[in-house]
């Protein structure tokens, strides 16, 4: 038994990588339990290791007004068998001495809880889990998040934790307090309904940028290069009235402008979910503006729904497009078809949104595509009046396109999830070359 309340730390990892931007990005699961255990009595503070506005921060990096912006880097050597990678390799996110810092500043942790995100990102998660490991010896280390979920075993052998979670931790958080604390608290919420759901420990961040926002979890789809389904296997909703009540907390409390929506598939079902959010939150006059990073589903997209959004105050709107050969794509999904695709977009322009807001994720580097049929998609979006949007392949274990990265590949991807890393085209099977990246990057723009 440690004590009545235990403290509880919770940390949010470095990235390690060649390029990091922070595209609205928060560890929602991580402060959604952070929440959950401060509701139920915990002493919970929380460390962020990608923090773009720390006190010690003197002059912050340029931010843009939507809440995005860059993260500090250092540069550090590349990860072993990346080395002839021509592209410099960061650490991203706080020095090391202020994280140290930071950690001397806060309550000896009775636990410490660490988030990871992308699988290739682990080398970043293990130093900061070795930093905690030296300020605080005996305080037992859990680990969770997609890296720990999708890569168990690799994290279980190698992160220096002292133990791995798989999948969303609000069900079994408490239960594992209790084993390392000894605290035990009457459940205050229902792990099964996300409505009773505290609000994420968004509060616990020294400037609030932009607030994401999910309406359900998981995707009632499969599709072959995505591991929603196994991140979260159950497609859960809440309901309209909750959103639009949280989203008036954080503008009205905290004076919140921008929101991303993290979900997954927003718009299904849009007459019993989408719909009513959006006319709720036109209904209450909020004025703040909505971004999609995750990309909405184009099959969706009516007239009233592109209308809606719009007057609700979306601004970037990405859709998952992902390809343009319309009549190849059964492989990959069932999204969209030609027909579908292109009255969705004359449906968001009749709506008044612009080209630069309306963009299109289209996948670059999957396994044996060939780069003619990349530039024929971004060729096709051009043509329809949005922007291009190339979403470099990262090959994910547990989904269907997996085997077939793996047999492509010019890495071992099983033996290592860094070279999953996007940023190195991993499928191909010839060596990285910046001239794909750049041709890409500027039939986009032009
Ligand atoms: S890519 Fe999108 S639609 Fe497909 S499974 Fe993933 S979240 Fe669902």
């Amino acid at each position: 038994m440690i004590s009545d309340t235990p403290n509880i730390l919770l940390v949010n990892p470095w990235i390690h990588d060649f390029a990091a931007y922070d595209y609205w990005a928060k560890p929602i699961g991580l402060l959604y339990l952070a929440s959950i255990l401060r509701v139920h009595g915990c002493k919970v503070t929380y460390v962020d290791c990608l923090n773009r506005f720390h006190p010690d921060i003197k002059k912050h990096t340029p931010s843009k007004t939507d809440g995005r912006g860059s993260y500090l880097k250092t540069a550090i050597p590349k990860p072993e068998g990346l080395e002839d990678i021509p592209r410099n390799y960061s650490r991203y996110g706080i020095s090391e001495e202020w994280l140290r810092k930071d950690l001397s500043d806060v309550p000896k942790p009775d636990v410490i809880l660490v988030t990871s995100h992308m699988t290739y990102w682990y080398p970043g998660l293990f130093e900061t889990i070795r930093v905690l490991r030296e300020a605080f010896p005996s305080a037992p280390i859990l680990l969770g998040g997609i890296y720990a979920t999708l890569c168990y075993d690799h994290a279980v052998k190698h992160s220096g934790a002292d133990r791995v979670f798989a999948g969303t931790g609000e069900k079994f958080i408490l239960e594992l307090i209790k084993e390392y604390t000894g605290f035990s608290a009457d459940m205050k919420f229902d792990p099964k309904a996300l409505d009773s759901y505290p609000y994420p420990a968004f509060d616990l961040e020294n400037k609030i940028a932009f607030i994401p926002i999910l309406t359900s979890r998981g995707c009632p789809f499969s599709c072959s290069y995505c591991a929603s389904h196994f991140l979260n296997p159950k497609w859960m909703i809440r309901t309209p009235e909750s959103v639009i009540a949280e989203i008036k907390y954080w503008h009205e409390k905290y004076k919140v402008e921008d929101f991303a929506l993290y979900d997954d598939a927003f718009l299904t079902d849009a007459k019993n979910h989408a719909i009513p959010i959006l006319e709720g939150i036109i209904g209450a006059g909020i004025n703040v503006r909505f971004h999609t990073p995750n990309a909405i589903h184009i099959r969706e997209i009516s007239k009233q729904t592109a209308n809606l959004m719009f007057r609700a105050g979306f601004q970037t709107v990405r859709l998952g497009l992902e390809t343009t050969l319309f009549e190849k794509r059964s492989s990959l999904d069932h999204k969209v078809s030609e027909d579908e695709f292109n009255q969705a977009v004359l449906f968001l322009k009749e709506a008044g949104f612009s080209k630069n807001q309306v963009g299109a994720y289209l996948l670059a580097g999957l396994p044996g595509q060939d780069t003619g049929s990349i530039i024929e998609s971004i060729k096709t979006v051009k043509e329809s009046g949005i922007t291009p949007v190339p979403a470099y392949y990262s090959p994910i274990p547990h989904t269907g396109l997996w085997e077939k990265a793996v047999l492509c590949s010019r890495y071992d991807l099983k033996k290592d999830p860094v070279f999953t890393n996007n940023a190195i085209f991993p499928c191909r099977n010839e060596a990285f070359s910046w001239e794909i990246i750049s041709l890409l990057k500027k039939l986009s723009a032009e």
